[in-house]
């Protein structure tokens, strides 16, 4: 990459064997059914999350969206996480497109809600209320620094969804992350979830793309749902070849964005002019903010970061940052960040 660019793991180019991967790829008409590789993409995503059958679609948000409006419909109520990337970061997608009111409670400290306030939320049967359709957890956690939720709080809601008869969705854009952080099978967190979404174009650095997994009956749905959202594609073999290379060589390597991660977190933490909480640092985020003392604010200092170590940084607030590993970051890169921003801090 030409700079050194820890604001998402989305900027993650695709690998040469993607590239290569790409340019073989033998392709079809997609929207009938008939391209081989994006058939070979979607099953072999289905049996690594241990559904009967996956859908490749566009993006994350897509691939919820499509969940969504297989799983309910108008005047259906959805429940899910106040700072959940469905509810901040899709554009409103479910009310918008689908006519479904979302319903947020809060989260705790690494993103669980309470199972008892799920519980609390769902409505009754009565003609004044909405009709309860639809759970969505999200694994990893993204506005809780990408903190990976265990089996037993999966456990917890999939048994309040299944007293109520609710579908349960996971946003698992980086559920590959949380699997590999937890040393767990994604299988086993898939299997407390009736579908799931995850990226192929985030930490497992293809150009483009996710896919919906879920049962054969429940994808024949979400396919309509992709069709009608624009995103029936063609020759889009082109494209899940670089997720078939995603899937086969980029999962167990999350491991070393994460031990780059926790690098970078005590890196920080041996820094006066940062602070940090490390414990938090479990997958490929680190949250850090200034310490009170630093009188620049957090985008003073990317943009100096930028000119003096063409290091990028995402802010967070006016004190706080986020930094994401990736494919594309080294050990060497995190040192160029921490010796990067000390230089900053010193000079004021
Ligand atoms: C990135 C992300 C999405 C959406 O993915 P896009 O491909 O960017 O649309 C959904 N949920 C979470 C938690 C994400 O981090």
């Amino acid at each position: 990459m030409d700079r050194i660019d820890f604001r998402s793991d989305t900027v993650s180019w695709p690998t040469p064997a993607m590239r290569e991967a790409m340019a073989r790829a033998r392709v079809g008409d997609d929207v009938y059914g008939e391209d081989p590789t994006v058939n070979e993409l979607e099953a072999l995503a289905a049996a690594r999350v241990g559904k009967e059958a996956g859908l490749f679609v566009a993006s994350g948000t897509m691939g919820n969206l499509a969940a969504v409006l297989a799983h309910a419909g108008r005047g259906d109520e959805a429940i899910l996480g106040e700072d959940s990337h469905v509810f901040c970061w899709e554009a409103g997608g479910m009310a918008a497109l689908g006519g479904v009111m979302p319903h947020p409670l809060p989260t705790d400290a690494i993103g669980r809600m309470d199972p008892g306030q799920v519980e609390d939320a769902v409505r009754w049967d009565d003609p004044h209320v909405a009709r309860s359709r639809l759970v969505l957890v999200e694994n990893s956690y993204g506005a809780k620094h990408g903190y990976p939720l265990p089996p037993e709080y999966l456990a917890s809601i999939e048994s309040v969804a299944r007293r109520y008869g609710l579908a349960l969705h996971m946003d698992g854009a980086r559920l590959f992350n949380s699997a590999v952080a937890q040393n767990i099978d994604a299988a086993a967190l898939a299997g407390y979830v009736d579908s799931v979404t995850f990226c192929l174009s985030k930490g497992l650095c293809a150009p483009v793309g996710s896919v919906l997994c879920g049962s054969a009956d429940f994808i024949h749905h979400a396919r309509r749902a992709r069709k009608i959202l624009g995103g029936g594609m063609r020759q889009a073999g082109i494209l899940a070849a670089a997720g078939i290379v995603a899937l086969n060589e980029m999962i167990e390597r999350l491991a070393d964005d994460h031990a780059h991660a926790r690098l970078l977190a005590e890196g920080l933490a041996r820094l006066p002019g940062a602070r940090v909480d490390a414990d938090m640092v479990r997958t490929n985020m680190v949250f850090f903010s200034l310490a009170d003392d630093v009188t620049l604010s957090s985008a003073e200092v990317t943009d100096r970061l930028r000119q003096t170590a063409n290091v990028w940084l995402g802010t967070n607030g006016s004190r706080g940052f986020r930094a994401v590993t990736h494919y594309w970051i080294t050990a060497d890169d995190v040192r160029v960040l921490l010796d990067g921003l000390e230089n900053v801090l010193a000079q004021g």
